[in-house]
């Protein structure tokens, strides 16, 4: 029986498990959740980051094809028709701002100023194609790319209009922080050229133009997450709370459903399979049959016979000893009142009480009815109080143990010597009888300790005026030892060992 784990199916108990099981579904969903997101977002990004090369590609295809037609032109000299040419590819090409050409460091002819001398360093070209600008003498603030279409020193500048970066970067870069890197120069998506940028924290993707000299560059941030988990988990973020609520239940729910000890313990007493069974007490000197303890067992369906040790603390700690133990002074009430004439004179029974049931007023009422159903031919009720659990002295325990005198019972020290009563404790509660442990009666014999402990015990309740009870006599030896002291009563294996109720009484009253 694994009613030592009873502790499980408390109700606190129940509830940790079950908030542990919605706690692990909801870590679990968390897990889940965030993985689905990084997942989706790197996707996400990756496509912004093709389709932002796509069309930066496009929009200096546009550049290299003006580059390109006036290729013609490169190293002639800045006439009308040059320039008119120029102006031709700017007015024709999209995206294109300017045409100019160059021989070395210097510009010297230009769509929009027709013949300038103008200085530009070769070396700030990345890849000697491309170069981030801020602006032009005519647009300081407007930014541009500088399309350089070189042919051993001399060639075709094309400016690109910044504003159409600007807008792709614009487009791609919602909830994110997305740039263009031309060299060691960057486009913001408000179209700002940096150098040295600060870049948010965060998990860094790039993707570099197959066709021209540059990168685009994008940093996953922890906040971009966030906003994410609910694009692309929404579904999720309700699922798992639910999940794990629904579990949480289930368990609690569970533990619950596969009967808690108590709740067998319970059913047990409804069914009727708490049964007493009898331990006979003899008397100390001519061993004759004097009375009997009455001792639970707990017939069980499948297991058997259950001793007591294995179910008595739950039951006491969940506080159905009471009816138990109920059940049992009815049943011996019930089996041995209609063969009351059966039994010996004075004969008394003995019911191990727990101190929870000493605040019962029901007990008087049980008592009663049982020394009732007895009438034909009196017998003793013992009530058996172990010294291991002291009864607290308040206004009820005092009122009921006088009520109790009062009806003739009987009051027992059980397992004397194992706990720590006092002589006053003993006096108060006007105790009628000790029963001494069997533990010191099993060592007689084997150590003088032991004997001088029974002496003792024995000393003291005699002086005490306490009837005294032997318990756990096994051996020849130890009934040879307690004989000189004339004890009232002794009980044990070497008489008995406790029985069902009928072959109680066929073995002792029939006789
Ligand atoms: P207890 O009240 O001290 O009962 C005596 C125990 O010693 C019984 O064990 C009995 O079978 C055993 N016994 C008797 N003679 C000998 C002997 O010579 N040698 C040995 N080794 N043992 C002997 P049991 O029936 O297993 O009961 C164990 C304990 O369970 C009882 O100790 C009592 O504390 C508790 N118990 C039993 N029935 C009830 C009950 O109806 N109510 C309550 N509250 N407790 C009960
Ligand atoms: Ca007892
Ligand atoms: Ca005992």
């Amino acid at each position: 029986m694994a009613l030592s784990v009873h502790w499980l199916y408390r109700p606190r108990f129940r509830l940790c498990l079950s908030v542990l099981a919605f706690l692990l579904v909801a870590a679990l969903g968390t897990l889940a959740i965030s993985w689905q997101t990084s997942q989706g977002l790197r996707k996400d990004h990756a496509a912004s980051l093709a389709q932002s090369v796509y069309m930066v590609d496009m929009t200096l295809d546009n550049a290299a094809v003006a580059a390109d037609t006036v290729n013609y032109l490169i190293g002639a000299p800045c006439t009308e028709e040059t320039i008119q040419a120029l102006r031709w590819q700017v007015a024709k090409v999209p995206n294109v701002r300017t045409v100019n050409l160059y021989t070395g460091d210097t510009i010297y002819c230009t769509s929009l100023f027709g013949e300038k001398i103008d200085f530009v360093s070769q070396g700030h070209y990345a890849g000697g194609q491309l170069m981030l600008m801020s602006g032009n003498a005519v647009t300081p603030n407007h930014p541009l790319i500088a399309y350089r279409h070189d042919v051993n020193g001399q060639g075709v500048l094309v400016g690109v209009d910044g504003y159409f970066l600007h807008n792709i970067l614009r487009l791609l870069s919602q909830q994110k922080f997305l740039v263009l890197k031309v060299g060691d120069q960057w486009m913001d998506n408000q179209g700002k050229i940096h150098r040295d940028l600060g870049w948010p924290k965060g998990e860094r993707m790039a993707l570099a133009s197959q066709r021209y000299p540059y990168e685009m560059r994008l940093v996953i941030s922890g906040s971009d997450h966030w906003r994410y988990i609910f694009d692309y988990a929404t579904a999720s973020l309700v699922l798992f709370p639910l999940v794990g609520l629904f579990v949480a239940f289930m368990t609690y729910g569970l533990l619950g459903r596969f009967g808690t000890p108590v709740t067998a313990l319970k059913t047990a007493l409804e069914k009727k399979q708490f049964i007493p069974w009898l331990q006979p007490v003899v008397d100390g000197t001519d061993h004759k049959i004097t009375g009997c303890e009455v001792l639970m067992r707990w017939q069980h369906p499948h297991s058997g016979l259950i001793p007591p040790y294995q179910f008595i603390p739950l039951a006491e700690e969940s506080g159905l000893i009471v009816p138990m133990t109920r059940s049992m002074m009815a049943q011996v009430r019930d089996q041995f009142g209609p063969i009351a004439a059966q039994l010996p004179k004075g004969f008394h029974f003995g019911f191990n009480i727990c101190a929870s049931h000493f605040k019962d007023l029901t007990l008087v009422e049980d008592c009663k009815a049982f020394i009732d159903a007895f009438k034909e031919n009196p017998v003793h009720l013992v009530l058996e109080l172990t010294e291991r659990e002291l009864i607290e002295q308040t206004d009820i325990t005092h009122s009921l143990f006088s009520s109790l005198r009062r009806m003739g019972v009987l009051i027992a020290m059980d397992d004397f010597g194992t706990g720590h009563s006092s002589l006053a404790y003993l006096q108060n509660f006007h105790i009628d009888i000790l029963k001494i442990d069997q533990s010191f009666i099993g060592r007689i014999g084997t150590d003088a300790l032991a004997g001088h402990i029974v002496d003792n015990v024995i000393d003291l309740a005699k002086r005490l005026r306490l009837i005294i009870v032997a318990e756990g006599v096994e051996t020849q030896a130890q009934v040879d030892y307690l004989t000189p002291y004339q004890l009232e009563f002794l009980q044990g294996y070497f008489f008995s060992k406790p029985l069902a109720p009928n072959t109680f009484i066929e073995k002792w009253l029939k006789e």
